[in-house]
């Protein structure tokens, strides 16, 4: 078993002075042994972010990244200015951005592709609406949605990170069951396996309202790797919680 990624999603959320002491808890009461963390943050705190976290053991990201090389695009940020601030990570094709900016599964792929050519490892959520469940169609969006990503990055799957997210469990309090999260990173393992022979290295994240109560259940699962955690994660004590509930992997 492949050690834990736990990513926080701040969303829009904090201020300078917020941050500050969440990331003052999360440095002192971080644990690298049980998992691998990082915090995603708005682009103006990437900074900060980059200041507080150098040396703790803890990585940072951005939640989106522009499809399109630098240039005349007012308003977005490139994945070169990303890289300026040492991200490892960015959050491609969240169910926000698909939802609320029309992003589709090209122009998130075209993300995918571009972090990965600024050395920066994109997180790529997929996820179905409760419609698309209802409907039986869950397992027909997320391959979707993971194809045009591999058809786009290429000799470059191995290399990135996919976060299954329902749509319907993103802020709502109603998690996807353990069997229920473990039977889609399932098809989504094989989708990547078919893809690369290095599929060994991709994680797989749950994400849908985990915190500290589901979490233990949803990571002992053989194909969740990790979780990427929104409100839970702007709470240091709920953060490390969901941390110290990852099973222990003997190095
Ligand atoms: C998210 O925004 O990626 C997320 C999983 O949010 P929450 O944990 O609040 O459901």
């Amino acid at each position: 078993m492949r050690k834990k990624l736990i990513v926080g999603n701040w969303k829009m959320n904090g201020s300078l002075q917020a941050n500050a002491a969440l990331l003052e808890q999360l440095r002192n009461g971080y644990d690298p042994a049980r998992a691998e963390l990082a915090v995603c943050a708005s682009a103006p705190y990437l900074a900060q972010l980059q200041s507080l976290l150098a040396g703790s053991g803890i990585d940072w990201g951005a939640q989106d990244v522009s499809a399109h090389e630098p240039g005349a695009y007012t308003g977005e940020v490139s994945a070169e200015m990303l890289r300026d601030f040492a991200c490892r990570y960015v959050i491609v094709g969240h169910s926000e951005r698909r939802q609320y900016h029309g992003e589709s599964d090209d122009v998130v792929a075209a993300k995918a592709q571009r972090a990965l050519s600024a050395g920066i490892t994109p997180i790529v959520c997929v996820g179905e609406t409760w419609r698309d469940r209802e409907a039986g169609r869950t397992e027909f969006v997320v391959k979707r949605q993971l194809s045009a990503v591999i058809h786009t990055v290429g000799h470059c799957t191995s290399e990135i990170v996919v976060a299954y997210e329902p749509v319907w469990a993103i802020g709502t309090g109603q998690t996807a069951t353990p069997e229920q999260a473990q039977a889609v990173h399932a098809v989504l393992r094989a989708q990547l396996r078919a893809a690369t022979a290095h599929a060994d290295r991709n994680r797989i994240l749950y994400g849908g309202s985990m915190n500290p109560a589901n979490a233990a259940a949803l990571l002992a699962q053989p194909d969740v790797d990790g979780g990427l955690i929104g409100s839970a994660s702007l709470d240091a004590g709920q953060f490390l919680s969901i941390v110290a509930a990852c099973p222990w992997v003997a190095q």
